[in-house]
């Protein structure tokens, strides 16, 4: 895919069976990416054709994904299901020509068959007028097929070994091969980038398309998605869908990031990379050919590397947008003493929750801290508090600086105390930013009933 070339015409066709799932997601992203390197376009390919388990909800929920993980398409979504009557054509043009044949073979008949002359041998079967028909695609004995795989490089199919496969079922509905190969072609694709385990049906679609005249498309497989353990990439690793990483309070430019990487790298081996740079340095020829691994550690240390970055502006944004508040004075202020503290969004709330509601009630936390001199602690802290004129980090940190020696304590005792008074918890941001933002009446006050508890 060099700049010189003609522009190129990708496609992302996931089949609407569920959720978009993490392979998928990088299948779109690389999509995406190569389409957007390149100048080319990408077309969204909605692959219904399994009446049964495509819903209107799964493909809601996969544009959804889309959007949320920011990747935009220039066509589309094209319901393959929609196109029957061009799949209708095409069949009618390879029965006309005599390259696909009616078949009333049972499979037991193709058993038998297949019994008589050698497991090896692709069956071939006897043309039919009879109506109602399967229809066979007719694959030359002679021959190999090669899939040019731009990550695989070649890999070759002997013909003689592949059935006469079918294409449509007896009413003349397609299968998915046929449908998927007269669409690549009619919709004028140029490059199928997918999943490894679509490696096998390409052999067929490149006999279906060498049958109805059309040049291949180039093909690049991507290699498996595996968890750390080594083993396929399933829920148990951790968030499986794109939604429950939007859920688990990811940002997408930092899911981009990672899915990136998941197969491709960087010939410096860059690890933080901004999309930008991800379109200027993306080819699809330089992904492995390994199993990838999905790590969801790596993903929360990009993560949290993509939240220190943003601007305060764009934290308090995106922290509003996944907690579902306004965007307002307070949850700044709330974001900006959080920020360096937390790896996801979901990691925020626990964080700045006393700002907005009452100090969480956690026992453990109380038992721990809160030992004889508390009081005397709180109440000078306290007093000092009340004292100053200007209430910020800067006036609070230096009224609270010399009690620790005052009371020949480590400062750790006195900061613990006060930081379970004002949110319950031994788990906050700086406390004298915590301090400052909850404001000098709200921690007096809770300062005062914390005292009043001991
Ligand atoms: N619909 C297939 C899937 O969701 C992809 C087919 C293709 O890309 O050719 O796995």
């Amino acid at each position: 895919m060099m700049a010189e070339d003609p522009p190129i015409r990708l496609r992302f066709a996931p089949s609407p069976t569920g959720a978009l799932h993490i392979g998928g997601a990088r299948t779109a992203l690389y999509n995406w990416l190569a389409t957007r390197h390149s100048g080319g376009e990408l077309v969204l390919r909605i692959e219904d054709t399994d009446r049964e388990r495509s819903t209107e909800e799964n493909v809601e929920q996969i544009l959804d994904a889309m959007r949320w993980l920011e990747l935009s398409w220039d066509e589309g979504p094209v319901s393959q299901a929609s196109r029957s009557e061009r799949h209708g054509e095409a069949l009618k043009r390879l029965l006309d020509s005599g390259a696909a044949y009616r078949d009333s073979a049972t499979a037991k008949e193709v058993e038998a068959w297949k019994q008589e002359h050698g497991a090896d041998r692709g069956y071939r079967g006897e043309p039919t007028d009879e109506p109602g028909a399967a229809v066979r695609l007719r694959v030359p004995d002679e021959g190999e097929t090669v899939v040019e795989d731009l990550i695989r490089g070649p890999v070759s199919f002997p013909n003689r070994s592949y059935d006469d496969f079918v294409i449509a079922r007896g009413d003349d509905s397609v299968l998915y091969n046929f449908a998927v190969a007269v669409d690549d072609a009619e919709m004028e694709i140029t490059h199928v980038v997918r999943g490894d385990d679509h490696l096998s049906n390409t052999p067929k679609q490149l006999l279906v398309l060498a049958a109805l005249g059309h040049a291949p498309p180039r093909y690049a497989h991507l290699p498996l998605l595996h968890g750390p353990d080594g083993r396929k990439l399933s829920k148990r690793h951790g968030a499986a869908s794109v939604q429950e990483l939007r859920d688990a309070g990811y940002l997408p430019a930092a899911v981009r990031n990672y899915l990136a990487l998941l197969g491709w790298g960087a010939d410096d081996d860059a690890t933080l990379m901004s999309t930008e740079e991800l379109v200027e340095r993306f080819r699809i020829e330089d992904v492995g050919r390994a199993a990838a691994i999905f790590d969801e550690k790596k993903l929360r240390w990009i993560n949290g590397r993509y939240m220190r970055e943003m601007s305060l502006d764009e934290y308090t944004a995106a922290v509003a947008s996944y907690l579902g508040r306004e965007v307002d004075e307070r949850l700044r202020a709330a974001c900006e003493i959080a920020q360096e503290k937390a790896q996801t969004l979901a990691e925020v709330w626990p964080l700045i929750r006393f700002i907005f509601e009452p100090p969480v009630e956690d026992e453990k936390s109380w038992r721990k801290v809160m030992k004889e001199d508390a009081g005397a602690l709180l109440g000078a802290a306290r007093e000092v508090l009340a004292g100053i004129d200007e209430f910020d980090a800067r006036t609070v940190e230096e009224a609270l600086t010399p009690l620790p020696e005052r009371f020949e304590v480590k400062p750790g005792r006195l900061y613990q105390s006060i930081r379970v008074a004002i949110t319950g918890s031994t788990i906050s941001p700086g406390i004298f930013e915590s301090v400052a933002v909850l404001g000098r009446d709200e921690s007096l006050a809770r300062i005062d009933a914390a005292i009043a508890r001991l």
